[in-house]
């Protein structure tokens, strides 16, 4: 007998074949069977009557490496439909970490994560110093969902070099007792090596997260040490001075994938993500596998003037960087501060995260009620209104609420038309939600039943089957993810169950379940209707079943 029937589904295999009408069995943890009319012999029949059924989402690009040691749950994901997730990118990893190190991992952590030090002390369970032992605590402690692992530059580099990590380059003997740590880890089950050289990655006070520091021959000899065994996933979200030709050199030397994020389009400067696409495709053709992750959700942020991560990576926020309360406000106030941010954001720049667009910012929460009637209002448009500077408005409105008011920033990725062609460009890959980071800045999670709902039935961007595909093979495939991605006889039974006509995410709203009570964004789900991890049901329509088993699998050997 089979433990769950699920009939007359619209049945999207994954392979970006068209959907047939049909049935699927699921027997201890795996699909027994999938065909036009099973035989009625179940413990559990759902009559999906037209609903579609998906192999469940794999999100490529989480951070939930400090959240999944206090919440295995790794909340919002599975009531969005993500069944795996790899976690590491960026490499803003909490292992290998070695005892003395931990505050200052997490000191690192406190800004590209959101959360305060104060969440992250609370929080992370560090039963571990090893990524070996990290991996080990992982599956003592279970998962809600399928993870993979990267090893991150970061810690790596943090357990050589100490607090000179993010400091300065590397000497060849560091480099060396690196590089037989990424040996070590892609021996304990590491999915592959994970690093940043983006400018928006900052750790505490705005120092440089320690794999900026690196040079081009310590990322490529830890490359080498990553692909020492044949196996592994580069993946780097790069900074606009690291070129798509490095990257394809890195893919020639160690023969394998290379992630390449965070590839958003930028309206100041529209070119310059589909340069590196192109770049990407033409290291394609000569053999070379590299991807470009994009996201399918425009890049949105609140943020107050207490912790603005949207203007952190201007060379000339840097003033206001690790300072705080009085001293901060003082930075605030000064004439010569804003006049040196009004240039740099006049001036052309290859990737910046926020741009001068004062359009894109709004008011979204005032602290006083004597500011109430800006609540919702562009910044741009006070500042019309009153003939003033825009960024004079911002700031004066922030001191004069104690840095306490809300903005929102649309920061890039919303136009339409380019994030279409970017979607089904052959070389990219969807992902980008960071779920498990920014938690208080924007919540993209639920990344996946967006480019069903808006980007398929919406706009019509591209096919069902085919965005189907993009969310689940394609992964699958790139990591060697054994046995998952798709609906067939023997795989894993990680499904998700959906209506077509009213797939979607909903409005983001703030709930404080962190650690200490602590705030953080989140979605619900729209029209979805269930999710199996490993045949184990983790949510219905209802959103997260609290008592689901947690039957997540720690995958640690990939195909390659
Ligand atoms: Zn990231």
């Amino acid at each position: 007998m089979d433990d769950l029937l699920i009939r007359r589904a619209m049945l999207l295999d994954g392979s970006g074949a068209a959907a047939t009408q049909g049935d699927l069995a699921v027997r201890d943890g795996r699909i027994r069977a999938t065909g036009p009319s099973l035989p009625v012999d179940a413990k559990r029949i759902i009559d999906a009557d037209g609903l579609a059924l998906m192999p469940g989402i794999i999100d490529s690009h989480t951070h939930f490496d400090a959240q999944i040691t206090w919440d295995p749950w790794v909340r919002p994901s599975p009531a969005l439909g993500v069944t795996t997730a790899v976690i590491g990118n960026c490499g803003f990893t909490i292992a290998p970490c070695r005892l003395q190190d931990r505050e200052l991992t997490m000191r690192n952590l406190t800004q590209v994560e959101g959360m305060s030090l104060d969440v992250l002390r609370q929080g992370i369970r560090w039963n571990f110093e090893t990524f070996a032992e990290y991996l080990a605590q992982l599956r003592a402690s279970g998962s809600a969902v399928n993870l993979a692992a990267y090893v991150g530059h970061s810690s790596v580099r943090t357990w050589v070099m100490g607090a000179d990590a993010p400091k300065r380059e590397a000497s060849p003997d560091e480099i060396a007792q690196m590089a037989a740590l990424v040996r070590e880890s892609m021996a304990a089950g590491a999915v592959g090596f994970a690093s940043s050289t983006s400018p928006a990655h900052n750790g505490e006070g705005g120092v440089p997260m320690p794999s900026r520091l690196a040079s081009d021959a310590e990322h490529i000899a830890l490359i080498e040490a990553m692909s020492h065994a044949g196996g592994g996933v580069y993946m780097v979200t790069k900074g606009g001075q690291m070129p798509v030709a490095l990257l394809e050199e890195m893919s020639a030397r160690s023969g394998r994938p290379v992630m390449i994020a965070a590839l958003l389009h930028n309206p100041m400067n529209p070119q310059a993500v589909f340069k590196d696409l192109d770049a990407i495709s033409a290291a394609n053709e000569r053999g070379r596998k590299l991807v470009g992750q994009v996201s399918c959700c425009p890049l949105t942020m609140d943020f107050t003037l207490a912790s603005p991560y949207p203007v952190e990576g201007l060379v000339n926020w840097k003033p206001a960087l690790g300072v705080q309360g009085a001293a901060l406000k003082a930075v605030l106030a000064d004439k010569s501060f804003r006049a040196a941010v009004r240039a740099e954001l006049a001036s052309p720049a290859v990737f910046r995260l926020f741009n001068g667009e004062w359009d894109k910012v709004h008011v979204v929460e005032t602290a006083l009620q004597s500011h109430r009637t800006l609540e919702q209002r562009s910044v741009a448009g006070i500042a019309a209104e009153h003939g003033r500077d825009p960024l004079d408005v911002m700031l004066d409105l922030a001191l004069a609420e104690d840095l306490r008011t809300t903005f929102t920033a649309q920061l890039l990725n919303s136009d339409e038309e380019a994030v279409g062609t970017m979607l089904n460009h052959p070389h990219s890959i969807v992902s980008l939600s960071d779920a498990g980071a920014h938690l208080t800045f924007f919540t993209d999670a639920g990344f996946g039943l967006h480019l069903l709902g808006h980007w398929v039935r919406e706009r019509g961007a591209m096919s069902l089957a085919e965005a189907v595909r993009r969310l689940t093979s394609q992964s699958a495939l790139l990591f060697g993810m054994p046995q998952r991605g798709l609906l067939r006889e023997g795989y894993a039974a990680d499904l998700l169950l959906f209506d077509p006509a009213a797939v979607g995410r909903g409005p983001k709203r703030r709930v404080f379940d962190l650690p200490g009570g602590a705030p953080r964004l989140t979605t619900d789900a729209l029209g979805v209707h269930g999710v199996w991890v490993n045949g184990v049901q983790v949510a219905d329509a209802a959103g997260m079943i609290d008592a689901a088993p947690l039957a997540g699998e720690l995958m640690t050997r990939f195909a390659h």
